[in-house]
């Protein structure tokens, strides 16, 4: 199964990547943990990337696209893949199907988690405390809602057109979620 998770920043996607992992048997990519990493390590990308995280901006789409090419080449994807955090704009979601089709791997399903922005609000202050993540201030929360509503949010638009898009509820507990996006595979 090859399938994309949509969804603004606190919609759940981190959460229900996990167990659908285990349930699928597939690896979990998530742009944000990739970039979290290398901004861990230091290294040059990371640098790059550091600052622009942390005000809740877009990563530009060339370094992105670099590091999903890196991460696709490796043997494990062949299975199939959960991506997280990719395509954020229109530009990634086309370079995302030229490098599946490349591949010969065409996306099976887009499935966004809808949560309204209150309870978004509400979910990221509590990671805030939780995670102590540097992009979960109140200001780059904001910025990351707004860049969601801006240049994420057209990508759903995208998967409609394709015919692949399944739109699922995100509020209630981990497991009704995930319930429903098990419902949404026998639909699709
Ligand atoms: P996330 O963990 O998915 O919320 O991502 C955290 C941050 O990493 C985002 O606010 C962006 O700054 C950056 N990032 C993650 N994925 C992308 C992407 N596909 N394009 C650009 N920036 C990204």
């Amino acid at each position: 199964m090859r399938l994309v998770l949509l969804g603004a920043p606190g919609s759940g996607k981190g959460t229900q990547a996990t167990r659908l992992k285990e349930h699928l048997q597939v690896p979990h990519v998530s742009t944000g943990d990739l970039l979290r990493a290398e901004v861990k390590a230091g290294s040059p990308l990371g640098l790059q990337a550091k600052e622009v995280m942390a005000r809740g901006e877009l990563v530009s789409d060339d370094i992105l696209l670099g590091m999903l090419e890196d991460r696709f080449s490796r043997d494990d994807m062949a299975r199939g893949f959960i991506l997280d955090g990719y395509p954020r704009n229109l530009a990634q979601a086309a370079a995302l199907d030229a490098l599946l089709e490349r591949i010969g791997q065409p996306m099976d399903i887009a499935v966004q988690l809808e949560v309204d922005n209150e309870l978004l609000i509400d979910r990221l202050a509590g990671r805030a405390q939780a995670e102590g993540r540097a992009d979960d201030n109140p200001e780059s929360v904001r910025k990351r809602l707004q860049v969601y509503d801006d240049q994420t949010a057209p990508v759903i638009g995208y998967y409609r057109d394709a015919g692949k898009l399944a739109v699922v509820d995100g509020v209630g507990t981990l497991d009704e979620v995930f319930g429903r996006i098990l419902a949404a595979f026998e639909r699709q």
